[in-house]
């Protein structure tokens, strides 16, 4: 099973469309939608837990991308300015995913980008502001509130 947290972002030509039901119908994907925020006359964004065997998980991708959506690992929207993280450990208790979590060997605080399900929840948390999202996926977050 291969298994990945995407960010997808829609043109607004395509934000209608029933595109991500049919990765389960065409490519038998399985998919989690964490995210979705439509923006009115312009284009959507989504974060999607997506699963499924790897050759059909890159042919839905591939789908995707001839659709207009613009595929990238959601994992790259979050970000730790390590300079500013002071291994406080405050987020490890707010993490949902254990993308952030203590290691007891010497109580540092790693942070496992793969694990990361993108849901900002460290972003507040943090009181050194280390922990931070792109702009397209924070202003995407901040119009869905
Ligand atoms: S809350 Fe912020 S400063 Fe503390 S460990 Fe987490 S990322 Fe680092
Ligand atoms: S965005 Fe959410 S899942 Fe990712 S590290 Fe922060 S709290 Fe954990």
């Amino acid at each position: 099973m291969y298994s990945k947290i995407l960010f997808l972002r829609f043109p607004k030509t395509e934000v209608r469309k029933p595109v991500v039901c049919e990765l389960a119908r065409d490519f038998n994907l399985t998919f989690t939608i964490l995210h979705a925020t439509v923006f009115p006359r312009r284009e959507g964004m989504m974060v999607l837990d997506l699963s499924g065997n790897e050759k059909d998980f890159k042919k839905g991708v591939k789908y995707l991308k001839d659709q207009g959506v613009k595929v990238k690992d959601a994992a790259q929207e979050i970000s730790r300015d390590e300079k500013h993280c002071t291994q406080c450990g405050a987020c490890t208790a707010i993490c949902p995913t254990g993308a952030l979590s203590v290691d007891r060997n010497d109580m540092s605080i790693p942070f496992d980008i793969e694990k990361c399900s993108v849901c900002q929840l460290c972003i507040p948390t943090c009181p050194t502001r280390a922990m931070k999202a792109s702009s397209v996926f924070a202003e995407s977050f901040f119009n869905d509130k």
